[in-house]
């Protein structure tokens, strides 16, 4: 199984990296993590089909999280003429908020015709649910978005990644990330404690109660990308493929 980091920039561009957006490829074909706002233009310089995607699994309702998936429904309407089904699947209020984003940005198109049924399903914080084929488990983070915050936990062909999506430390994220083959881990700053995001120093601290197998930052600020060389993890980069 591989994980293809397509993008593992913050909100703002920083480093010139895309929005929060991995692809995994296991034995059944490929997922999506996230789909921030620039994910199309991602996918595009990466050489992803969009119609391999079978599924979307979102974290938490940012823009840069979730942004992405009007651009990604038009397309697989207009322009990738998708047949086969789509599933979105994220926290309560995630069919509210993306038909309100797909109205923001492109009136009518959430609710036209298609070729392809889109299907999204709500999770809930706690109750593991089959995502065409990976088992996915929310876990309540702490990032107000409109919506529950979760990190994921998703197993799949007999591997576990974690994603700590956006928030500061909680106990909740030990556990979502609790011997992980892979963990993606927010590391928005170095060691300045901010509220509702993620520190380096902080999760450092964690990790060997963590136990995960691997870990990997994401969603840095510029401040965390000119110290790159002085960390103890590996950190992403847009287009760096792990094989899991
Ligand atoms: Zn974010
Ligand atoms: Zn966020």
């Amino acid at each position: 199984m591989e994980l293809q980091f397509l993008g593992s920039g913050d909100a703002f561009g920083s480093g010139g990296r895309f929005n929060t957006c991995f692809l995994v490829r296991d034995r059944q074909g490929a997922f999506l993590i996230d789909c921030g706002a620039s994910s199309m233009v991602a996918l595009r310089k990466f050489g992803v089909d969009p119609n391999e995607i079978r599924a979307v699994m979102v974290s938490h309702l940012h823009g840069d999280h979730f942004g992405g998936l009007p651009f990604f429904i038009l397309d697989a309407q207009l322009v990738s003429r998708r047949t086969t089904p789509l599933v979105v699947a994220g926290p309560p209020g995630l069919g509210t908020r993306l038909a309100a984003a797909m109205e923001t940005f492109f009136p009518g198109s959430s609710r036209v015709e298609r070729r392809f049924t889109l299907e999204v399903r709500e999770m809930q914080v706690g109750e593991t649910s089959n995502i065409e084929g990976a088992d996915v488990t929310p876990y309540l983070m702490k990032h107000p978005c409109g919506a529950p915050p979760f990190a994921l936990r998703i197993g799949v062909d007999g591997k576990v990644i974690c994603y700590s999506g956006d928030t500061e430390w909680v106990e909740a994220l030990g556990d979502a990330a609790r011997g992980a083959d892979l963990f993606v881990a927010e590391a928005y700053f170095r060691d300045k404690k901010v509220k509702f995001h993620l520190d380096y120093e902080t999760l450092v601290a964690h990790l060997p109660a963590i136990g995960a197998r691997r870990v990997i930052l994401t969603h840095m600020s510029p401040d965390m990308l000119g110290c790159r060389e002085a960390f103890a993890c590996e950190a992403a980069e847009d287009g760096m493929v792990v094989s899991i």
